[in-house]
């Protein structure tokens, strides 16, 4: 049975050889920073939110960030080379918490938190994830740590909500950008459902060129993927040095 996630896909269309080393091989490369500060980030509103649940209450604000501290301690053992000032860093994914707390945790009634999605595609192919957030309301919510202020939403993350939403009838889709810069911002962007992407169709087609095992390098066309690729750096790719 192929199982295909928003990463892994994502993953795919970036670069195929990227996924053969990831997927196929199963090699693992060491967490960037920037990756500790969201997974931690992602974690402190996520605990928030599973105890909403029940309690319908967010946490207190200096408790969520004791969560996000602890998991930063914890995810940066992985980090082998720091990019930037881990305390700053650090920092930096404390205020956009706080903020993400203050202006707009409290607008949010978890249904479902970190959900296991799993839907059939055919008989050899299914489509696996987890959501951030379903609202009581019929929302699905997806938390994204960035840089910078989004006007739009990346194709990426469009892909992302709309696999998540063949789940059930979601009534709407969003995607909230927590900006962790010195002064951070939260900026919530809707996505459309009825989008025009075909995710069962593009995951089939996927499954058929994996069953090829033929991957190309295709991240080299790629804006920005060799870049920040880790297969790279570990010196695994024998198409960019
Ligand atoms: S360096 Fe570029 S071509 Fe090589 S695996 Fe990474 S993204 Fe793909």
């Amino acid at each position: 049975m192929f199982e295909l996630s928003p990463t892994s896909i994502n993953m795919f269309l970036r670069c195929q050889l990227q996924y053969q080393f990831r997927y196929i091989e199963g090699v693992k490369v060491p967490p960037s920073s920037a990756m500790v500060l969201g997974r931690s980030v992602h974690k402190a509103l996520e605990e928030n939110f599973r105890q909403k649940k029940e309690s319908f209450e967010d946490l207190k604000v200096e408790d969520v960030l004791d969560i996000y501290s602890d998991a930063f301690e914890e995810y940066s053992k992985e980090v082998e080379k720091w990019e930037g000032d881990k305390g700053k860093e650090k920092d930096k994914g404390a205020k956009a918490t706080k903020l993400y707390m203050e202006e707009k945790a409290k607008e949010i009634n978890p249904d479902e938190v970190e959900e296991k999605i799993e839907i059939p595609v055919d008989e050899e192919l299914k489509l696996v994830g987890y959501r951030d957030i379903r609202t009581v309301e019929g929302a699905i919510i997806d938390f994204k740590t960035t840089n910078a202020a989004k006007k739009e939403i990346p194709f990426d993350y469009k892909l992302q909500l709309n696999i998540y939403a063949l789940k059930d009838d979601s009534l709407n889709a969003e995607i909230h950008f927590i900006v962790k810069k010195n002064n951070p911002q939260i900026i919530s962007l809707k996505h459309p459902l009825n989008s025009e992407i075909q995710v069962a169709e593009l995951a089939k087609s996927i499954k058929e060129q994996i069953k090829t095992g033929i991957f190309v390098p295709t991240g080299l066309s790629h804006q920005w993927a060799c870049n920040y690729c880790g297969f790279k750096e570990i010196g695994l790719c024998n198409y960019k040095k």
